[in-house]
Order: structure tokens, then sequence, then C-alpha cells
């Protein structure tokens, strides 16, 4: 194998071998830019040694070929006593990972090379400084030496001045000193040969991979483990040899924004480590101007050749040696969400890629980002507590403790925040009333946060910190801070932080003109652009979650193709749950039809609605799937009212028929087809209103859902009457089911007898496979699994590929074998999920439903799938 490559000998393709830097230096190499000679070690190599303990066989070999052809190049020697030649070596990742990993520079410096560099360069100063650095950076790197020794040492020399203040002598008594602590932290001398140098810093970059910074990192940027770095050897040139040296950062546009321009900063008479620790204030790249117009020019006309190359925004890393322009590197450049939209655009423009690239260059991460009002900048915040990001947004206002008093505030104009421990069904005109809702308890899949990410309102969940006391009206934060009812607090649902007080909020431009403002600037225009051309690219068509005509009306605006989820218990909440109650505690079969014909105009009015907002378009509608336990009487306060005396007889009928029907796991229980099979006329009165409410609305499309099935037979027994009633009313709709048990999935050629089409039910699927509650895991122990890597992202909220998303593609398969043409669709949390997105189009579904708030999203990404 071959571990070693000349800058010659790459390009920027080669990122897996050679890392985002050597590829790219070799990249600028073969375009004839001045980039300083040099070789990279491939990660490869890295590997090897990280695997076995050693460096592979024949690497030392090459490594000494390429140096002395880097040296005969040079025409000096690695340390050579009387004129050395210097190299930095630097590691470099396929991923960049700012500041993870090592860097040693100055290498091939020692007690007599560094007279040989002052007389070369006929500076003492300069060449004192270069080994001073050299004898710190590797003490600190390479020997584990605590930083802080030679800040201090350095700070005691310097006093009141800048480090370029110091003098020849003073630098030369310095290196002397740090000398000294090398010697006292390692009981050995600094290592003088430079070779050993050399070797020792590229173990220690190899090494770096494996710091726990790096392992911390890569786990949260989702960067895999196993890959290894390259180390990049190259020759010195040195920003730090005077004034008319220096070294700086420049941008080909602004990251910010993604306006073209000059953007970047300078540091005269420094080296590059300079710029990142703000040893100095640096000065804005314009004014390099004036400080070298050469090397200004000539770096301005690099950056319009990178920009055209690589046909993107790059950012780099230049010095300027004695007036000499030298590139030490560049990469495409990080950017914000908004400044990925424009500068995607703008390459349109320019003539640089196509709308197509256009479309690739952005992702819904980003466009989820430019949906939801943040926080501004400016002013002091102070945070007391932080949960999960369930979802996004800034919202600010008063903390409440219950829904009646969410609305009753709302209701006088005030912005409330709900917090509770939980929240239940019950608390949704609460949630609907507030800025926003904060839980302690529960994690991303928990009520409130689903039904939060539904209406696209700011949620912070399970912020165990908190201590939430609802009867009292307050809750505790860390270090005894108390929020009573009334306190101003703001909570951020993008990162999960709770602050006290207000923190100022802007709004997203992006989503009033989702909501059909003229796109009026240049972002939002941008925005049009690439959504018109995702939606003419894409395949996968996007339905919306929604279960009324307001939510469905919006996901219209949003670009909403059909209602691909509409829950009907979600129809059945705040006063109209006590019918629900009647329904399910019905004693006799009299008291079971009045509850049912109290229901039935109530659906049929609100799936009118629903199907006028949707003008059309298919609308699924889910039969009743209730966990019992969210329509029933509290057990536990009926149990207290009956202990003490207080409960009417009312109450003790009730009490044993909750008892009766109380369950231990209700999420396994009696709830989907389970509850529609035991409870009679239930399906039959949803399916009617169903049905003569399509009648009422022409061009309505109604497809019939029947969820929680896991046997073929379950359905074959609902199907029936349903079709019976569709005849009667004479209304045609598709009759279709859920796959969110496994054996539904596993069965699904059969299931596809009595289906006429599928929607996974990935929520119920996840929890299901993997045997977690949705409900209770998350808050309890995912955030351990995450940093174990046992998962490096909730199976809730991107589809786990390799499980339940097998158990998908076995059942979209053996579904169409049964019946070719079999529509397939997902309507779990991850339809709007963007790695689910793409995993969705290459199973062939048909469609991806979402919550309102993340069509776009979806609809931008099952653009780029198809890409
Ligand atoms: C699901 O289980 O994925 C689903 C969409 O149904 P629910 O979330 O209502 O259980
Ligand atoms: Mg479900």
């Amino acid at each position: 194998a071959k571990y070693v490559y000349d800058f010659t000998e790459g390009n920027k393709d080669l990122k897996d071998l050679l890392g985002g830097k050597g590829a790219n230096l070799a990249e600028m190499t073969n375009l004839g830019l001045p980039v300083p000679p040099g070789f990279t070690i491939t990660s490869a190599a890295c590997r090897h040694y990280l695997a076995e303990g050693a460096p592979p066989d024949g690497l030392e070999r090459e490594i000494g070929e390429h140096l002395s052809a880097l040296e005969a190049a040079m025409g000096k020697r690695l340390g050579q006593a009387d004129d050395p030649l210097l190299v930095s070596v630097r590691s470099g990742a396929k991923f960049s990972m700012p500041g993870m990993m090592e860097t040693v520079l100055n290498i091939g410096l020692n007690d007599e090379s560094v007279r040989g560099l002052a007389k070369q360069a006929g500076n003492e100063r300069f060449a004192w400084d270069s080994y001073r650095r050299l004898i710190q950076m590797f003490g600190r790197t390479v020997q584990n030496i605590d930083g802080e020794l030679f800040e201090h040492a350095l700070d005691a020399i310097k006093g009141e001045r800048q480090d370029t203040d110091l003098r020849a002598d003073e630098l030369q008594r310095l290196v002397e000193t740090f000398k000294g602590i090398v010697r006292e932290q390692t009981g050995s001398d600094f290592p003088a040969d430079p070779r050993e140098q050399m070797r020792l810093a590229i173990t220690a970059v190899f090494d770096s991979w494996n710091a726990p910074r790096a392992v911390l990192y890569r786990r949260q940027e989702r960067i895999p483990a196993d890959l290894g770095t390259a180390v990049n050897i190259c020759s010195m040139v040195f920003g730090n040899l005077g004034d008319d040296s220096g070294t700086g950062v420049a941008f080909t546009r602004d990251p910010g924004t993604g306006r073209q321009g000059v953007y970047g900063d300078y540091l005269q008479n420094a080296q590059g480590e300079d710029v990142v620790a703000g040893i100095r204030n640096t000065v804005p790249l314009q004014e390099l101007e004036g400080i070298d117009k050469g090397s200004y020019d000539e770096l301005l006309s690099i950056m319009e050749t990178l920009e055209n190359h690589y046909r993107d925004l790059c950012d780099i890393e230049f010095t300027i040696e004695r007036g000499r322009l030298w590139m030490l590197q560049t990469r495409v450049g990080k950017r914000t969400a908004a400044a990925a939209f424009r500068i995607a655009t703008q390459l349109v423009d320019q003539g640089l890629i196509t709308l197509d690239e256009a479309v690739t260059r952005v992702s819904g991460d980003q466009l989820a980002q430019l949906m939801f009002p943040r926080f501004g900048k400016e002013g002091g915040r102070h945070r007391i507590a932080k949960g999960m990001n369930a979802s996004p947004g800034a919202a600010v206002g008063k903390a409440v403790f219950t829904s009646e008093r969410a609305v009753e505030l709302a209701g006088q104009g005030e912005a409330v925040i709900l917090v509770r421990r939980e929240t239940n069904p019950d608390d949704l005109s609460g949630m609907i009333a507030a800025q926003g809702v904060l839980t302690s308890r529960g994690g991303k899949t928990s009520h409130a946060a689903v039904v939060a990410r539904g209406m696209g309102k700011t949620c912070v969940c399970g912020a165990e910190e908190l201590d939430v006391s609802i009867s009292g009206r307050r809750f505790t934060a860390p270090g005894g801070i108390e929020v009573e009812e009334g306190e101003v607090i703001s909570i951020d649902g993008s990162t999960g932080e709770v602050f006290l007080g207000e923190v100022p909020v802007v709004d997203s431009a992006v989503v009033e003109y989702f909501e059909g403002a003229e796109p009026d600037d240049e972002l939002v225009r941008a925005v049009d652009r690439i959504m018109a051309h995702a939606d003419a690219v894409r395949r996968l068509r996007v339905r919306a979650n929604a279960d009324n005509p307001e939510d469905a009306a919006r996901a219209r605006r949003f670009g909403a193709e059909g209602i691909g989820l509409c829950r009907t218990e979600h129809m059945f909440l705040g006063e109209r749950r006590q019918l629900v109650e009647d329904l399910v505690l019905a004693a006799s079969p009299q008291d079971r039809q009045a509850a049912l014909d109290a229901l039935e105009p109530l659906q049929r009015t609100d799936f009118i609605g629903i199907f006028r907002a949707m003008e059309g378009r298919p609308v699924t509608i889910r039969l009743i799937d209730p966990p019992l336990h969210e329509f029933l009487p509290d057990l536990v306060g009926l149990s207290v009212k009956a202990a003490t005396g207080q409960a009417t007889d009312k109450d003790r009928v009730l009490l044993a028929a909750v008892r009766r029907l109380h369950e231990q796991n209700p999420m396994l229980g009696l709830r989907g087809v389970r509850l529609g099979l035991v409870i009679p006329g239930l399906f039959a009165m949803q399916v009617r209103a169903i049905a003569e409410a399509a009648r009422e609305v022409p061009g309505a499309q109604p497809e019939i859902m029947i969820p929680l099935v896991a046997a073929v037979q379950e359905l074959e027994a609902v199907r029936e009457e349903a079709a019976r009633i569709l005849a009667e009313v004479g209304v045609e709709a598709l009759i279709g089911t859920m796959i969110e048990t496994p054996r539904a999935a596993l069965t699904a050629g059969q299931v596809a007898e009595a289906a006429q089409f599928f929607s996974f039910g990935t929520n119920d699927l996840t929890q299901m496979t993997w045997g977690f509650s949705r409900d209770d895991v998350e808050a309890a122990f995912f955030s351990r699994y995450l940093e174990l890597g046992i998962f490096g992202v909730s199976p809730f909220e991107t589809l786990d590929r390799d499980g339940v998303g097998r158990l998908l593609r076995l059942a979209a398969e053996e579904g169409r074998a049964t019946r070719p043409g079999l529509k397939l669709g997902i309507c779990g949390e991850h339809g709007g999920d963007p790695d689910s997105v793409h995993f969705c189009h290459d199973s062939g579904l048909d469609y991806v439903s979402c919550s309102p708030f993340r069509i776009p999203v979806a609809r931008l990404e099952a653009g780029r799938a198809a890409l």
C-alpha cells in the first residue's frame, strides 16, 4: 500500500485518504497556486497505527523518501545546522474538526539550527521566537505538558508588552526556561534530533484522533469514529519575520449573509496559531491593501480562482512571508442557513452551478432553522435549565401551570408559557393558548413534544433539573431559583435552554412567505426558487398530519398534497372527551347508542371542514386510536374520593368501570383496531360520518385507515362493515391500514389482501421493534445511549434503517407482491425528518406525511433525494 502522497499527487476528491486539508492542498498545488511544498500521510496509516499500536511497515521508509525529495527541492535538509528546512506537522481528517486535533509548527529547530535560521533570515529575534514556539507547541501537544506552564513563563517575561516587543535575548532566555519546563515535566531533554521531532509529532497527531474532545466532537457531529486522520507535512513559511510578514484567514463570501466581498482578518508579524489564540487584535482583511498591496491583489485573485474552481464559498488560511503570499489551507466553508440559500442561488445566477445542484447545496435542517422565530443575540441571558430541544423556536411568556390558566391569561392578551411536569391530551387547549410548552418530564416523542411539533409550537421537554409544583403554581430551578406563576421566562426549542426573564425574539420571514406573503427579500426569493425546483424534481408526494380544518388549510399553504394522517381521537379532546368517556363506560346498548349518536354529527362537521380545506386532494382518516387511559376518568382521583367518603353513587359506578378497564400498559392495550372490535358501533359511526361528509363535499377523496392492525383477520373484520356503510351512503373510499406493529410488517403479504394502501406508523413501529416506550425512554436513558454511541440519534427522530427500516422495506416489498401498485406512505414523526425522507424515497414509498410545519422540509428533502 502507498501511505504517503506528495502534494502534487493528490486532488480534492481524495478526502477519504488525504483528509480535507491534504486533499485541498494538493488541489491548490495542481491549480498552480502558491502552496509550500509538502506531502500527506494517509488516514489509512493512522487507522493502522490506532488498530495495531504501531505504524504500518514501510511507512517510515516512505516518509524518508518523501522528505528527501522535499529536501532536494528546497535545497536544504530538515534541521540543517547552517540553513535548516523547517516543517509543520498538521492533522487533517476527512471532515473538518476545528481545533480538535493537533498541529506542531517549526519542526527542525534545535540549539544549532536556530543560529543557522537566524543567520539565513538575518533576524535573531525571529529565529528565537520560532524556537520558543516549537518547544511550547511540542511540549503541549506531543509531550502533554500543561500549556499554562509555558503561558505563565511567557507572561512573566512579557509583562505589559506585546509578544512582538520581546527582544531576541529575551526570547533566547525564554527558550532556556521552556527547555527547563520540559526537563522538569518529562524527566528528559527536549528532543534535539529533527527526525525524532517529526516522528514524535506524527504519532501525536495520530493519537489526537482519540483525544476526549475529538471523540466528543465526532459524537455531536455524527462523524464516524473509525476514519482516522491524515497528517500533512508542509515546509514552513514564516509570518513572523517582521512587519512585511503576517498571517490571516479569508472567506470568498460572507459566511453569515452570503454576500460577495472581502471578508477576513489579518495579523501582522505572526504565525497562524496567534490568530486563533487571539493573542493580539487582528485587523480587517481590507487593511491588508494598505499594508501590502501586491499580496492583497494576489489574494483576491486567488480567491476568485478558488470560488470558480470549487464553485462554492471557500475559506482560506494564508501567510505572507516578506511580501510573498502562501496558501496554507482552503476548503468549502461552513455557513449559516440563510447564507446557504443565498449562496446557492447566487451561484446559479453566476452560471457556476445548475438549479439541480443548488437544491443539493441546502438542507431541510437549514430550512427548518429559517422557519422558526429565534432569540436575538443581544442582551444578557440568564439560563436556569436545559432540557430537550423538542420543537424548535423561541418563546417568551409568563409561566402558567394549568391549561385553564393558560387559556384565561391568553384570552386577556397575555403571552404565556405552559409549564407542566408532563402534558396529556387535556392540556391541548392550554398548549394552543400558550406561546410555548415546557415540561420537566418526557422525551422527544412525549405528548408535549409531538403535539407541539405538530402545531409548530416551541417546546422544551424533559428539563429534569426543574422541580414543577402544579398545586404550588411554581417551579424551582437549580441554585434555589423559584419561578412563580406570572413570572416571565423564555424557552429556546432549538437548544432546549430555559431562561429567566425576557429574551428578545425576531420573526421568520420565511414562514410569512410560506403563509402566502410575497417573496420580497433576497433570502425569501432564494428559498422560493429552490423550493420550486425541489417540487419539480421530486418523486415523493408530501402530505400532512392534520386533524382540523385550520391545520389542513395551513398544510395546504405550506404545499401539502393531501392529508396522510387525520388522528380522529384528537377530535375528541376538550369538552368532547366526556362523550367518549360515556361511550367507553356505557352500561347498556342504549347508552352506547346515545353516546354514538351524540358524536356522529360532530365528526361529520369536522370532516366536511377538512375535505373543503383540501380541495379534492386525498384525506386519510384514521379511525380512533386512543390509549384508553387518555379517555377515562382518573383512577387515582376517584379512588381517593371513594376512600375519603366523598364519592357519589355515580362516582362509585364510574370507579368500578375504570378499575375494570384499567391497564398496566395502555400503549400495548385496548387501542386501535382492538377498540373498534370491542366497542360495537364505534368504527361504523366514524365510517358513516366520513361517508356522509364526503357526500357533502364535491370531489372529496376520503381514505379510511385502520390503526394498530397486527393480523389480516382484524382488518377483514372491520373492513367488511366499512365497505357496506360506504356502499349504503354511496361514496367511494380506499380502505387501508397502518403498518405499525412488527407482526403487520412481517405478514404484510397477507395484510395486503385486505388493504388498499399501507401507511407506516413508525412511531409505534419503532416503539414495538426496539421495545422502547415512546413516552418514557428518551428522558430516562437516551442521553446515556447517545454517549455510549449505541445510536447516533434517537430512533424516534430518525428512522432506524437497519431495524425498523428493514421491516418497512420487507412490508413494502411483500405488500406489493400481493397487490401490485399498493399505495405506500409513512405517517410517523419520521415523515418530516430529512434522513428518513431519503430512506422513504429509496424504499419506493409514494408519499411521506408530516406535521404542517415540516412540510417544506419534506418537500425540499424529497427533491434532494431525487437528485
Ligand atoms: C405512529 O404510530 O407512527 C402513528 C402515526 O400513530 P400515533 O403516533 O398516533 O400512534
Ligand atoms: Mg401509532
